[in-house]
Parts: C-alpha cells; sequence; structure tokens
C-alpha cells in the first residue's frame, strides 16, 4: 500500500547553516518496520516530519508509493503521527480524545464509534474509555496518544520518540505493545524515531542508522541502513561499530602487517593478531582498529586465536552477566569483557584474553571496516 523512497534528499533550515539532512537515500518497503536511529541531533526528526509533511524539503524527490508527495499536503498524505509528548485534551474522556481527529473530518458517528472500539481492543484501552486523561498513568496515556493515530486507519505510521517519558519497565511493556501492533496491522508500515539503539535493535526490521556532526557533511546523513543483525555483525563503519551495542565494541589501535585473502595479520603494541577480514585494499603500515565486541572474548587460551595478556582492574557485577575492565599492554585502553555471571573472579588478577579471527573488525585509518570474510549469521 505504502512504499516510500527518499531519493538524494537534502535540508537545510537556513542558508548560513549547513545541512541537517545531507543527500539521504532509501526506501521503506511496504509493511516494514523501519527505524531511524543516531544520537541526538542527527536529523532524525527532521526526516521523519519531511514524511509527514510538516517540514519543507531543500532539495531532491520523496515519494510515497512512486508519486511525488514534496509539495501534498499533511492530511493529503494518509500517514498518522505519535510524538514523544501525548498532548491529549485535558477535559475530554480516552473516548473522545480518540474520536477528536475523526468528529472534525465529519465522519459519521456509528463509523467514529467502530473506529474507536476497535482501536481500545487492541490496545486494552476499552476499561478505560470513560476516564479522563488525568486518572491514566504514563502509559496509558500513550496508548490514547497511539489509538488517535490507530482510528484514522492510516497507510502510513509515524513514531517520534514516543517511550522517551516513560520509565524503564513501562518503556519495556510498551515497546512490545507496539511492536504487537505493528503485527496486527499487517499491511500498514511504521517508521519509528529513538536514540536508543536497544529499542532500534528489538522493533525494526530495517535499521536507518544517521551520522552525527561532521560526519553529515562528510559522508551524507545515512551511515548504515540494514537488519539488526546485519548491524551487528558487519558494521560498516566506527560510527556504526560503535553505536550499535552495549557495552560499545573494545577497539585496540594498530598497524597493517599484512594482508591475505581470507585474513589479515595487526600489530597491536608487541603482539600480532589475525583477524579474518579482506584487507589486500590497505597499505602494509597503515595506522589501523581492530574491533570486538565485550561478549566475543573468552578468558581460555586457545590455538584458534591470538592469546593477549592483561591485568582484570575493575569488576561489575549485573547479576545475569559481570563486566571486567582488562588493562592489557601499555598505552592501550582498558578493554571491556563480558563474562557469566557466576564466574568467579576478582580484581587484580591476571587474564588470558583470547581473540579469536572470526571474532575481529577491522577499520582502516578512515574508520571505514575491512570485509569480513567469515560466514555470519543474517
Ligand atoms: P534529532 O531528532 O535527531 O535529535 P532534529 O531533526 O530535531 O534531530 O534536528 C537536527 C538538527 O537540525 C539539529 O542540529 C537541530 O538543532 C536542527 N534544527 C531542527 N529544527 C530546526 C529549525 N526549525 N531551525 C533550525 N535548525 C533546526
Ligand atoms: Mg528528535
Amino acid at each position: 500500500m505504502s512504499r516510500i523512497d527518499f531519493q538524494n534528499v537534502c535540508k537545510r533550515y537556513s542558508p548560513e547553516l549547513p545541512l541537517t539532512i545531507n543527500n539521504a537515500n532509501l526506501t521503506i518497503e511496504q509493511g516494514e518496520f523501519c527505524v531511524f536511529v543516531g544520537p541526538s541531533g542527527c536529523g532524525k526528526s527532521t526526516l521523519l516530519r519531511m514524511v509527514a509533511g510538516l517540514e519543507d524539503i531543500t532539495s531532491g524527490d520523496l515519494l510515497i508509493e512512486d508519486q511525488r508527495v514534496n509539495d501534498l499536503p499533511p492530511a493529503k498524505r494518509g500517514v498518522a503521527m505519535v510524538f514523544q509528548s501525548y498532548a491529549l485534551y485535558p477535559h475530554m474522556t480516552v473516548g473522545e480524545n480518540m474520536a477528536f481527529g475523526l468528529r472534525v473530518l465529519g465522519s459519521d458517528k456509528t463509523e467514529i464509534d467502530r473506529k474507536v472500539k476497535a482501536a481500545a481492543d487492541i490496545l486494552q484501552l476499552t476499561p478505560l474509555l470513560d476516564r479522563l486523561p488525568k486518572a491514566l498513568s504514563g502509559g496509558q496515556r500513550q496508548r490514547v496518544a497511539i489509538g488517535r493515530a490507530i482510528v484514522k486507519e492510516p497507510k502510513l505510521f509515524l513514531f517520534d520518540e514516543p517511550l522517551s517519558n516513560l520509565d524503564a519497565a513501562l518503556r519495556v511493556q510498551t515497546r512490545l505493545e507496539i511492536a504487537k501492533l505493528h503485527k496486527d496491522m499487517n499491511s500498514a508500515s511504521m517508521i519509528y524515531v529513538t536514540h536508543d539503539q536497544v529499542e532500534a535493535m528489538t522493533l525494526a526490521n530495517k535499521i536507518v542508522l544517521l551520522h552525527t556532526g561532521a560526519l553529515i557533511q562528510e559522508r551524507g546523513s545515512v551511515a548504515q541502513v540494514g537488519s539488526p543483525m546485519n548491524l551487528y555483525h558487519r558494521p560498516v563503519s566506527l560510527f556504526a561499530a560503535e553505536f550499535i551495542g552495549s557495552p560499545k565494541m573494545n577497539l585496540l589501535h594498530g598497524h597493517l602487517v599484512d594482508a591475505q585473502e581470507g585474513y589479515a595479520t595487526v600489530k597491536v603494541g608487541e603482539q600480532l593478531i589475525k583477524a579474518a577480514v579482506d584487507a589486500r585494499h590497505l597499505k602494509a603500515g597503515e595506522q589501523v582498529q581492530l574491533g570486538i565486541r565485550p561478549e566475543h572474548i573468552p578468558l581460555t587460551s586457545s590455538g584458534a586465536g591470538s592469546n593477549v595478556a592483561g591485568h582484570l582492574q575493575h569488576i561489575e557485577r549485573l547479576g545475569d552477566s559481570s563486566l571486567l575492565y582488562v588493562q592489557m599492554g601499555e598505552g592501550q585502553a582498558v578493554t571491556t569483557v563480558k563474562v557469566e555471571g557466576s564466574a568467579i573472579i576478582s580484581a587484580g588478577t591476571s587474564l588470558n584474553l583470547c581473540m579469536l579471527p572470526d571474532q575481529l573488525h577491522l577499520f582502516d585509518s578512515h574508520g571505514m571496516a575491512c570485509q569480513r570474510t567469515v560466514e555470519l549469521p543474517n
């Protein structure tokens, strides 16, 4: 029903300002749950508001179903938007708040009642239809705001950080409800904006990661587009590698010694480390960074990887897991290692960190990733 294409879209708020959106090219397929994610100020809301028709497009084309909509008014786009602040009318009941938009459009009363009832069912708001907003929790109010969007029966739902005002437990619960809503509305597409990589990973079919600051001007707004697992396993740049994953990917500075078809050898301090990547396009001696996620470093010595000695400085116990902060060689940043919560280990001890070639990423001096040469999950 509703495919969205951004073609070379740029946005400049005023002539003396740099581009807020630089050359965005992307396609959101019908029925997809697409998440725009990136640090604060990277232009997520701007991009979303362009789809809604609330923001002018400086150059480039925005297509909905192959039709150029740059100049189409918001009401004609078949979209409904849910914001961070739910802004319900305080003197209207839940039911009246949900019905209001349709009433303004002059819809038939029985039709309005049917749509409100259906939306209330989906969102489990039926017992609350006669309450005023002040008698609702934050999560319930946000559900009413989502209900207001559902009754419009849009082709496309737009969410701008809808969970940011909720506490941690409610955020998780409402996140599940939004995922379920997407399933229940099987043909509607959703675009969801968040700065939270966990929300992006858990909700999206497609993640659009946006650059921030100088990277917007240098490389364009879009840093990477892909499935959650694609961004996790195959970040195309340091920026993407560091944004996705918590705790962050570890980075080890070194230089390239040798590059073969299936692997490269990097010297980090005095240590040679092999990574299963194709770095043949780089020059020997180039400054590079090896990346490895905290959850991918076994502490057992193994012939399959490079064994690096480290000193455990500090340990954080999270219950299900523990985070170890390990100093390897002189001048290297502290490496984070994630282990089982039951692991018996104490600060001050010496450890062996096993760097497995298949778990390593390699970034060149411009921060671009080399192709990994192992078979990875999608
Ligand atoms: P995000 O939603 O990713 O936090 P925004 O899209 O709100 O980012 O903003 C992106 C950039 O554009 C920010 O630097 C912001 O200051 C700027 N910006 C947003 N709206 C305006 C505006 N109306 N006029 C000028 N600059 C703006
Ligand atoms: Mg925003």
